[in-house]
């Protein structure tokens, strides 16, 4: 079994490369997943040595070059005219860590808010900021130019995606969301559900009824938020009773399947991986991703799997098996609010390894306490 751990550029670049390259050597680490275009974040660094927190809005890490249409990464003010991932390229070029882009796509907030007409739009019609349509052909090229940007200009040996889908609901939060009303998992799909012109468009084309459509789901939601249809109804239950809205979901994985061509495409010089699992991985096709579908343009998933001990760390893995045949890793959280102490994180690792599994990540070299990381050596020499 291999180990990567996640980081952010900026940790590692207050630290210093070579310290960081030094210390994830020796917890037995022999790939660092780098942060290169990252959603907004505010975190909590307990040992970083210039700073206790780091606050962003939705940035690239380093500098873009040319080839990008209407949508182009928005460089970090923090980071400024430097470039962070090329200086951790550099350090980390000829030591035994593998450098890899993790990498965020349709979740991105600044370029929705600078750019509404190209986010998801609700069924009622807003526009949720916080997530770009990939119906969208600006979209679908910033997509496509982004990993083409990144496979080009470093030494990254994969490159693993994040969000290149359909990101529905609330994601991941927003400053201060008010949300007095119980949506359930149906509802949160159906609020999602983008009703933006490109995604009206290509179901249009393709016979589906999109006004009925759309109709169906903004009551289903005003329903759901008035208690009238129960919260806690399946969003399977409810579909088979409304074939319509089912066929106008399903059309999203073929337009993802496209995309995920093209990027396999551009991705020449790396294997392509994709974070499956940030809410739910039997759940995936809710954000457009048939699992089955996309495995022939990707060298594996990488399974979030955050639980509390090995039984619901291995679960979402033997759900993915379930829906694919492609490679699986997995990412683990040995931290709060999952991890508390070095034997759990040993049961983890070891349950993933007993699964087969060849390649698992950590959660996350600047967010975990020092201690932590010195757990996460202990369970990488006992594999
Ligand atoms: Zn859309």
């Amino acid at each position: 079994m291999d180990f990567g751990i996640w980081a952010y550029p900026w940790d590692v670049i207050d630290e210093g490369v070579d310290s960081v390259g030094d210390r994830v050597f020796n917890l037995g680490i022999s790939e660092l997943n780098l942060a290169t275009n990252y959603h907004s974040v505010q975190t909590f660094n307990p040992h970083n040595p210039e700073r206790r927190t780091f606050f962003s809005r939705a940035s690239a890490y380093f500098q873009p070059d040319g080839g990008y249409g209407r949508l182009k990464p928005v460089v970090n003010e923090t980071m400024g005219d430097n470039d962070w991932v090329a200086e951790i390229d550099d350090g980390f070029r000829g030591t035994p860590i593998d450098l890899n882009s993790w990498t965020v796509g349709c979740h991105n907030s600044r370029l929705g808010a600078n750019n509404p007409d190209l986010t998801l739009r609700s069924p009622h019609g807003d526009s949720l900021v916080f997530g770009l349509c990939p119906s969208q052909p600006a979209v679908q090229e910033y997509l496509v130019n982004l990993v083409r940007d990144l496979d080009s200009r470093a030494s990254f040996n994969r490159i693993e995606l994040e969000t290149f889908d359909y990101f529905h609901g609330r994601g991941s939060g927003w400053h201060h969301d008010k949300f007095h009303i119980r949506l359930g998992a149906l509802g949160e799909f159906l609020f999602g559900l983008c009703f933006c012109d490109a995604c009206r468009d290509i179901a249009s084309s393709t016979g589906i009824d999109v006004s009925h459509v759309q109709d169906t789901v903004i009551n289903a939601v005003d329903a759901l938020a008035t208690s009238q249809i129960p919260h806690d109804l399946a969003t399977g239950d409810w579909l088979v009773e409304h074939p319509a809205v089912f066929e106008y979901a399903r059309q999203r994985c073929l337009t993802l399947k496209e995309l995920y061509g093209d990027l396999a495409g551009v991705a020449a010089n790396t294997d392509l991986g994709a974070y499956i699992g940030m809410f739910d991985v039997e759940a995936s096709w809710r954000q457009g991703l048939d699992l089955n579908l996309l495995a022939d343009d990707l060298d594996y998933y990488k399974v979030l799997a955050y639980g509390s001990d090995a039984a619901e760390t291995v679960k979402p893995v033997k759900t993915a098996k379930h829906l694919t045949d492609a490679e699986l890793h997995a990412g683990v959280l040995p931290a709060h609010p999952h991890v508390y102490d070095e034997d759990t994180l040993l049961d983890i690792v070891g349950a993933l390894d007993d699964e087969g599994i060849p390649q698992v990540s950590f959660y996350n070299y600047g967010l975990v306490p020092d201690k932590n990381l010195e757990w996460i050596g202990t369970a990488a020499d006992a594999v």
